[in-house]
């Protein structure tokens, strides 16, 4: 051992080593012992023991657990090095196996894999606490997530640098919109508005007006998405592609009805207060029209696929004189109606509907008023 490792005291005296005499520090016990830690998954440990010297100079037994000791493998198991592996008060791995966990997102269960985990705690060097807590996909999602708020981020930084180049306007109308998407969160104002700024600044690209479209889209504003979405498909410099062919889609079922908001949820930090449920469900039962409906199916055709909101409140109403059945969800002070598709989704719309649904929705919100102010 190198004497620059023993600090100096205050009076400037050389510590004294383990040995006065000079002999190594580190010295073998006098009376070889082996002993062992019983573990249930690793067996019987060995420990070796060292004498170890204190700031003092006293010496003291330590014991340490063996880095060379290989247990035999379990099928499937991945051997462990331990002196790759930050421990400290734990039992190092001496093996890893394949271990069972529950998400914390999606609730689904998924495999720790035990390469995976050498990975973690050798290569990484991860604390054994450490552990991962989502599935594959939703650690993938957070970290899409997160790559989308840094752009949101970057692209901010951008514009205050160079607020004349269009291209920091539409990177931050575009990353609003897919964080948007993916997170029913996000300010769709500030995408619409970074949209229009990058149109300005670059009226030869197509591009500004399909995130405009699509903004407006995910903010509930058909009649204005509509607008974007063929002023893109109308634009001389538009390319075949991904974007032509999601505006098209999107344009045509906006189109098609004339109620087709999609709301991709919502939630109660909104503070928005819910109608009394005894009120509504006494209104559904004397009106012969009206059929209770406990959830939601919600049909997002950005995504193509069907989703459930588990909402009491709605009811649907089967009265109108086209057959078609509507769903109403009430909150206080606002009344939504969303229109049930063919694949017994919904849609969701705040305007747009017809005189009959119209006149039936604010007999139905009347109602409603009478029933919330008692
Ligand atoms: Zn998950």
């Amino acid at each position: 051992m190198a004497d620059g490792r023993f600090p100096r005291d205050r009076r400037g005296e050389r510590r004294r080593r383990g040995d006065a005499a000079g002999a190594p520090a580190r010295r073998r016990p006098s009376q070889p012992e082996r002993p062992i830690l019983l573990h249930r998954l690793f067996g019987a440990i060995p420990l070796l023991v060292e004498a170890q010297s204190d700031a003092r100079g006293r010496v003291y037994m330590s014991r340490r657990f063996d880095p060379d000791y290989a247990p035999p493998l379990p099928p499937g198991a991945v051997r462990g090095d331990i002196r790759r592996q930050s421990y400290c008060c734990d039992v190092p791995k001496y093996f890893y196996c394949d271990e069972d966990r529950t998400c914390v997102q999606c609730g689904r269960e998924f495999v720790f894999r035990a390469s995976e985990q050498k990975y973690w705690y050798e290569t990484l060097q991860f604390n054994f606490s450490a552990v991962p807590v989502r599935c594959l996909g939703c650690r993938r999602k957070r970290r899409s997530e997160h790559a989308l708020r840094e752009q949101i981020g970057r692209a901010k930084a951008h514009i205050r640098e160079a607020g004349a180049n269009p291209a920091p306007h539409l990177a931050l109308a575009r990353a609003l919109v897919e964080y948007h998407e993916r997170t029913s969160q996000g300010d769709l104002d500030a995408a619409v508005a970074a949209a229009r700024k990058a149109g300005r600044l670059w009226p030869a690209s197509a591009e500004p007006l399909y995130w405009e479209g699509m903004a407006q889209a995910q903010a509930g504003r058909p009649a204005k998405a509509r607008q974007a979405l063929s002023a893109f498909l109308e634009h001389p410099a538009l390319r075949p592609g991904s974007l032509k062919k999601n505006a098209q889609a999107l344009a045509a079922r906006l189109a098609m009805k004339n109620v087709s908001i999609v709301r991709s949820g919502w939630s109660g930090d909104r503070g928005d207060r819910w109608v009394d449920l005894d009120a509504w469900r006494k209104h559904i039962a004397a009106s012969p029209d009206l059929r209770a409906a406990d959830v939601i199916p919600v049909w997002d055709p950005l995504h193509r696929e069907r989703r459930s909101e588990p909402r009491p409140h709605c009811a649907y109403w089967t009265g109108h004189p086209s057959g078609v059945e509507y769903l109403f969800l009430w909150r206080i002070g606002r009344f939504e109606v969303g229109i049930v598709e063919k694949h017994g989704a919904a849609e969701f719309a705040l305007a747009d509907f017809d005189d009959a649904l119209r006149r039936r929705c604010e007999q139905v919100a009347a109602v409603l008023d009478a029933a919330i102010q008692e």
